[in-house]
């Protein structure tokens, strides 16, 4: 039975502003109109309200550096929660805010997507570099580091390089997570990784991780675990339980920049509103939620064997069959 204490990681969209207009953005961001976000007294309730249980906030967008009031809210957020985390591009970092993210212990997230001419290519000229630089000055600040890479068929190829730059540069860890066709992304339809695709990927990152030395690398996508010998045990032993998988409705909620709670940020199943609903009712009672708990309610997922620690990806079944409990299109078993 799932309670209001496994809701551990919320992401807050602080804005669908951007600096950037990167090609493959499944928010379009940097568009317009775009959203400013919610006031800063808004979201300095948003942390009041989940602070009694969750363990890290996220903060996301758009680019969360463009909002003047980001480091304010990242000081109250950490302040407030054990761990926050916000994902950026980099470009906007400023060197007078290094000393402080590293004061707060904020886990910085950077996308990079490849080298310089195919990551300058998806986001703009001059991004690569300044991206890099400012990885290195948080380094070396001592702030920890994630670089944040999303993956299609385009740059499949760059894993290899992305591994050895995480490794040259020092940082905490590299995650990589499938690209989407949503957003500015529909035009890319044709670049969304195969189950094949994705299948190799799971492999080469498994691979990558039984180095013991080096930067923490992940695959965010629960498809791996089916290739990982000691969650598969889990799922034998205890066939019935959840113990890892897709986390949207599991520990797992977002919150987009008006405030709707969807069970993750690619599934856009808006289930009620951080401010205006109460958040353990919603967690408990949220038809939404709940079927994404229940088995039962799973189409090609509920009879295998892996359902415990995967049950795909529900945004990807989603877009793919229209049911968040549909097959997820990635699912190569
Ligand atoms: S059928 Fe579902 S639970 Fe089984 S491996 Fe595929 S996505 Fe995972
Ligand atoms: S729906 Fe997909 S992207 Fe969202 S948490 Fe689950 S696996 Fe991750």
């Amino acid at each position: 039975m799932i309670g209001l204490a496994d809701l551990r990681n919320v992401t807050v969209s602080v804005t669908d502003r951007c600096n950037l207009r990167c090609a493959w953005c499944f928010k379009s961001s940097g568009g317009s109109p775009a959203s400013a976000g919610l006031a800063e007294d808004e979201v300095r309730r948003v942390i009041d309200r989940i602070k009694p249980f969750a363990h890290t906030v996220t903060f996301t967008g758009g680019e969360p550096f463009v909002r003047r009031d980001i480091m304010s809210l990242l000081g109250y957020a950490a302040s407030s929660l054990p761990r926050v985390t916000v994902t950026t591009n980099g470009v906007m970092v400023q060197d007078h805010q290094i000393p402080l993210l590293a004061s707060y212990r904020v886990v910085m997230s950077v996308s990079l997507d490849g080298g310089e001419e195919f990551h300058d290519r998806l986001r703009g000229e001059g991004t690569y570099q300044a991206a890099l630089r400012v990885v290195e000055a948080l380094v070396d600040a001592g702030v920890e580091v994630n670089l944040q890479t999303t993956i299609s068929a385009a740059n499949l190829g760059q894993v290899d390089y992305l591994l050895g730059l995480a490794q040259t540069l020092g940082v905490h860890g590299i995650n990589f997570m499938r690209m989407r066709a949503l957003g500015r992304g529909v035009k890319f339809r044709s670049l969304v990784m195969s189950s094949d695709q994705v299948e190799g990927l799971a492999r080469r990152i498994c691979q990558a991780q039984e180095r013991s030395d080096g930067p923490r690398v992940v695959l965010k996508d629960p498809l791996i675990n089916t290739i990982r010998p000691k969650m598969v045990r889990m799922a034998e032993d205890q066939p019935h339980a959840i113990s890892g998988g897709c986390r949207a409705g599991i520990s797992y909620v977002y919150v987009d920049t008006d405030g709707g709670v969807q069970p993750c940020p690619y599934l856009k199943l808006q289930v009620g509103h951080v401010l205006d609903d109460d958040l353990e009712a919603l967690w408990l009672n949220s038809p939404v939620l709940l079927n994404l708990r229940r088995r039962s309610q799973y189409q090609k997922c509920e009879p295998c064997g892996f359902w415990p620690i995967c049950r795909g990806c529900r945004a990807d079944a989603y877009h793919a069959t229209g049911s968040y409990l549909g097959p997820d299109p990635g699912c190569w078993r």
